[in-house]
């Protein structure tokens, strides 16, 4: 299954990438709804968290981990994560993905 995503994890489109490692990949979000607003998603391509296996477990815990050592690398005191779960959630992009939000307090919506 390919994806716009995919197409950015490939290098096949651009995206500002700020973090990569072997299963992880950031990179700021094109319309950004805050200050700070990035993406952090598995490499690998899921949908959803609908469509976790249990073998997806440690892929997701880096997901976090990696979210911590931005904070810690950019220095953040905070962040948000938001994770939207299908079309009626508002995920528009079929490819898992974290949002972090930082820089300013972020309303629920
Ligand atoms: P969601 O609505 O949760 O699926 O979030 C998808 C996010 O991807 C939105 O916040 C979009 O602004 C963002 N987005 C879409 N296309 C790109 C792209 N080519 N590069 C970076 N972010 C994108
Ligand atoms: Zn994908």
């Amino acid at each position: 299954m390919e994806c716009i995503f995919c197409k950015i994890i490939k290098k096949e489109i651009p995206a500002e990438i700020i973090f990569e490692d072997k299963t992880t990949i950031v990179f700021k979000d094109i319309h950004p709804r805050a200050p700070i607003h990035f993406l952090i998603l598995p490499k690998k391509h899921i949908a959803s968290i609908k469509d976790l296996k249990s073998k997806d477990q440690k892929l997701m815990g880096n997901l976090f981990l990696v979210a911590k050592k931005i904070a810690k690398a950019k220095k953040l005191p905070g962040f948000k994560l938001v994770v939207n779960v299908g079309r009626p959630a508002g995920q528009l992009i079929e490819h898992l993905h974290l949002h972090f939000l930082a820089g300013r307090p972020i309303k629920m919506p």
